[in-house]
Formats: structure tokens, C-alpha cells, sequence
């Protein structure tokens, strides 16, 4: 699509960040100017700001490194895509290391003044009027990480070139905010840190088409399945003194189902059980054949 002219374009210097209203059927592309540049990114739904991207669930779908071809979910109990990763020439990003903050220079390193990742969120969506509370876990682009032997998270050199880029296309309307992550003591930009460039498109038909379909459920809910649906306006916590319990599903109701399986069924399924795992408990032995095929079907785990 590099021919098409974008609607909106600007360069994004160090130490800042935009927030963009990118409505549905718009792209944001991230691109690197000169290589090697970290870009932290968050999304709110621009309607509604308590729905917003939530990195544990992107996470756990496609692992530490989504990319293209991948989902942003928005966090429970909404629980939807809200952005699709249409393109994505390098393939490294990271959902595990959260956004870096003055606290973080300060504490490891004794740099009180140090440009950092929520100073600039915060920053750049209080043009939208939302507090520096209201940032949450960042979508990593460009960021080159892992997982170690001792089980520790690590950053890496990453190689990122010029015109290296990452396009997002919203599902909704989203307030996106990226930003130039100010991490220039770490191996998170290979130790500087530079602009990148901005740039929105109206996706084509054949781009919307690209977009896998997602079947809505009612348990993706909304404020109007909430019983409280005012959002607090103050900050101290004070108890209901006439609140009772209603939590969902409760009572627990088990109901017991019965399936009918011939001989050679029977015994397909005692072979997959997994009573090596759980001796004589057949439910269990059972159950993990379910669940298996859960981790398989949904994770990707073979
Ligand atoms: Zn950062």
C-alpha cells in the first residue's frame, strides 16, 4: 500500500507521543525512520475509555511476540478485538515488559530526569483528558525480548531498518497513542533514541476482507450488563452498606451429562486419557484430553 497517499501523516520525535482518534477501517502505520527504535503503544476505545487494550489476553492468544495476522483484545469483561495487525515486516514485538517510567531510571540507574514511556503516555493522552493512572501495559513494537533459562525476561539488540513498519488497523474506533520509548541506557533501542514516523490510510476492501472473522458472545459484556454503570468520580473507597452479594453463577449448579460411545470409542478415548498424569482419577484423566485439544485449538501449543 506504499503508493497510496495517507490521510494524515507526522513525525514523532523523541521524548513524545500522540494520541490519535483512528476510526474503524483506518490504518495506523508505525515506521521506522532511521532503525532500531522501540514504539510503545496503547488503545482506548474512543467511546468509551474503560475498554482498552489489555495485554495479558493478546498475551496468551499468540504468546510473547504477536504479530501479523494478530489481534489487540480488549480487557475482560469486553474481551473483543479492537485492533487487527495487518502488516508487520519485522515480526518483533513484546507483550511481556511492561511500559518503562521515571521510577525505573530513577531506581535502577539514579537518573530522577530520565524521558520514559508512561510520563509520555500519560502526557500525550491528557489531550483526551485521562490521568496518568489511566495508562495501562503497552503493546511493544520493535521490542526484541525473551525469556531466559532461568526463567528471567530479557531484552535484546533488535535490528529494526529504515521503512521497517507495523500496521494497525482498527475494528473500532480507538484512541491509539504510540510513543518513542525513552529507553536509551537499555539494549531496548540499541542504546539511543529516534524519531519515527506516523502515518494514517483509509484501508481498502480487500484489507477490511483480510480480517479474520471473530464470532461475538454474549459474554463479551458491556456497561449495560453492568449493575453499577456510573464510573467513580472520587478516589476514596467507601463501602455500600447496602450491598449483597450477587456474584454470577452462584449457586454452582454441576449437571451430569451422559454420552453414549460404542466399544471402539470407549476405547480411543481410555487411550487418550491421561491416567499417567492422574492414576486412578478417570474425570481428570479425561478432562486433560479436553483441555489439550483447548491448548491446541486456542494457544497453539502442539
Ligand atoms: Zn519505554
Amino acid at each position: 500500500m506504499s503508493a497510496r497517499a495517507p490521510l494524515w501523516t507526522m513525525v514523532l520525535e523523541p521524548g513524545t507521543g500522540k494520541a490519535i482518534e483512528l476510526r474503524a477501517g483506518h490504518i495506523l502505520r508505525i515506521e521506522q525512520l532511521e532503525g532500531g527504535q522501540c514504539v510503545d503503544f496503547n488503545c482506548f476505545n474512543l467511546h468509551d475509555y474503560k475498554e482498552y487494550m489489555h495485554t495479558g489476553r493478546t498475551r496468551t492468544l499468540y504468546g510473547l511476540h504477536p504479530g501479523k495476522g494478530h489481534f489487540m483484545w480488549s480487557a475482560p469483561p469486553r474481551e473483543r478485538p479492537m485492533v487487527y495487525i495487518l502488516d508487520d515486516t519485522v515480526q518483533c514485538n513484546d507483550v511481556l515488559f511492561p511500559r518503562c517510567s521515571a521510577y525505573l531510571y530513577e531506581s535502577a540507574y539514579g537518573l530522577p530526569v530520565h524521558t520514559n514511556c508512561h510520563d509520555i503516555q500519560s502526557e500525550a493522552q491528557r489531550e483526551y483528558g485521562l490521568t496518568p493512572d489511566d495508562v495501562h501495559d503497552s503493546f511493544n513494537l520493535f521490542m526484541h525480548t525473551g525469556i531466559g533459562p532461568d526463567a528471567q525476561p530479557y531484552i535484546a539488540r533488535q535490528n529494526s531498518q529504515p521503512g521497517d513498519h507495523v500496521d494497525l488497523l482498527a475494528l473500532i474506533d480507538v484512541l491509539a497513542v504510540p510513543n518513542v520509548c525513552g529507553a536509551d541506557i537499555m539494549r531496548t533501542s540499541n542504546f539511543s533514541i529516534k524519531p519515527v514516523r506516523l502515518s494514517v490510510f483509509e484501508a481498502t476492501a480487500a484489507e477490511r476482507a483480510a480480517v479474520p472473522p471473530v464470532a461475538k458472545l454474549p459474554t463479551q459484556r458491556t456497561p449495560t450488563d453492568f449493575k453499577v454503570k456510573r464510573i467513580k468520580a472520587d478516589r476514596e473507597l467507601r463501602r455500600d452498606p447496602a450491598y449483597v452479594a450477587e456474584f454470577t453463577n452462584v449457586p454452582i449448579r454441576y449437571s451430569e451429562l451422559a454420552v453414549s460411545l460404542d466399544a471402539e470409542e470407549y476405547a480411543m478415548l481410555k487411550a487418550l486419557a491421561r491416567n499417567e498424569l492422574y492414576g486412578d482419577d478417570d474425570g481428570a484423566a479425561l478432562r486433560d484430553i479436553v483441555f489439550s485439544w483447548w491448548e491446541e485449538r486456542f494457544l497453539g501449543k502442539p
